[in-house]
């Protein structure tokens, strides 16, 4: 049952900033996160504030140098819709195609997508479910289900936007207890997971974010049970960057859906890199390097938990999925 709360629209970010200094509040954006938690009484506040009011968080806008800022209540139709996002950038565009259903694409946002909870078999439980179980380090207790041992939450983090927003080097415009903050999409998920490990309310909005100018391309795949409506169960992407001269000048690959964070495989970028810039032919020597040094980072930075729909040993299977897409970015064979 959904506790009661004080329910605010907020017309203009000026309202936000003073808003966002309260203890005890939520942000709601279409609220396709946030409802079925507020209903299953994992997440409570005092107060909830409604964003939908504020039209220029719904914006996508191209500055002169190239870059894209992206307002942080797009819904993720709005973004597929876009010319802006296909031009450049259709890697982000796939991935937002990949989200769910029509239905939750047309009401869930940009912002929501990046700030949703991270996921558990213990947490994402109504609380009669939850009842049976002490209360864990998310829903207020001092334990972990998925790892007694274990002092921190480990729910792992289900976005598919991030992971490719992780490759294009994208930063967010926040406002944190009430002061702007500029921070990088890796920062800002890395304080997204301390927090959100707790049942408290995050004190961190975000209003935009900043996707520079990118002369290269990119990938992004996802592993789902099925192809519509299922959360990944492994989720990737890359980007190749040319300099001036038209020679590549970073690869960046980042993977998601097996920590609470997307995680970058900096190892295996800069292995790409050596080789390319050693002017190596994609051999089977290499290519066995190269997923050899993946299938280690990825390993060395999952933290495996129980989920519904996979054991934690066929998951690792699906790591090699990323195999023909490092080979194609590699080979600039689109
Ligand atoms: C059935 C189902 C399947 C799904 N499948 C996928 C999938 O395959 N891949 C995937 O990536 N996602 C998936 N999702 C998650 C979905 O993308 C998110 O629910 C949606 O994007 C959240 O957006 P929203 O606007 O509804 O956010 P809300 O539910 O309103 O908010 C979610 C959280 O973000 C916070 N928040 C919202 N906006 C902001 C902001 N601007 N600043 C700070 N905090 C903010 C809220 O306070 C809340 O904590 C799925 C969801 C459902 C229900
Ligand atoms: S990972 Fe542990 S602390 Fe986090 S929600 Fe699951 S059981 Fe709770």
């Amino acid at each position: 049952m959904i506790q009661p709360f004080r329910y605010i629209f907020a017309n203009t970010i000026e309202d936000l900033i003073a808003y966002s200094k309260e203890d005890n509040l939520l942000f709601l954006a279409g609220g396709t996160d946030l409802v079925p938690n507020l209903k299953h009484e994992v997440r409570q506040a005092a107060s909830i504030v409604d964003l939908s009011r504020i039209s220029e968080l719904q914006q996508i806008k191209k500055e002169a140098d190239g870059s894209l800022r992206l307002g942080s209540m797009l819904t993720l139709e709005q973004l597929i819709n876009s010319d802006l996002i296909s031009g450049k950038y259709p890697e982000l565009r796939y991935a937002a195609m990949r989200v769910a259903s029509p239905q939750i694409r047309n009401i869930g946002t940009l912002g929501g997508n990046l700030m949703q909870d991270r996921r558990c078999i213990y947490f994402n439980q109504s609380f009669n479910w939850r009842s049976s179980f002490d209360l864990c380090y998310k829903t207020g207790g001092e334990i972990c289900h998925q790892g007694l041992k274990s002092e921190v939450c480990r729910a792992n983090y289900y976005s598919d936007l991030a992971t490719v927003l992780y490759v294009l080097h994208a930063q967010v415009s926040c406002i944190a207890a009430g002061k702007p903050e500029l921070l990088s999409i890796k920062d800002l998920l890395q304080r997204h997971a301390d927090n959100n490990g707790r049942s408290a309310c995050e004190k961190l909005f975000i209003a935009e974010i900043i996707i520079p100018a990118r002369k290269g391309h990119g990938f992004f795949l996802k592993e789902a049970v099925r192809n519509a409506i299922d959360f990944p169960l492994f989720n990737a992407a890359g980007s190749v960057e040319f300099d001036a001269e038209g020679e590549v000048a970073r690869y960046t690959i980042a993977v998601g859906a097996i920590s609470p964070q997307p995680e970058y495989l900096t190892l295996t970028a800069a292995e790409m890199l050596a080789a390319k810039r050693s002017k190596k032919a994609m051999t089977e020597d290499l290519q066995a390097k190269l997923m050899q040094i993946a299938l280690e980072e990825i390993k060395t930075k999952a933290v495996p938990i129980l989920e519904d729909n996979i054991t934690i040993a066929a998951k690792r299977q699906l790591y090699s999925a990323l195999w023909p897409y490092l080979s194609a970015l590699y080979s600039e064979n689109y």
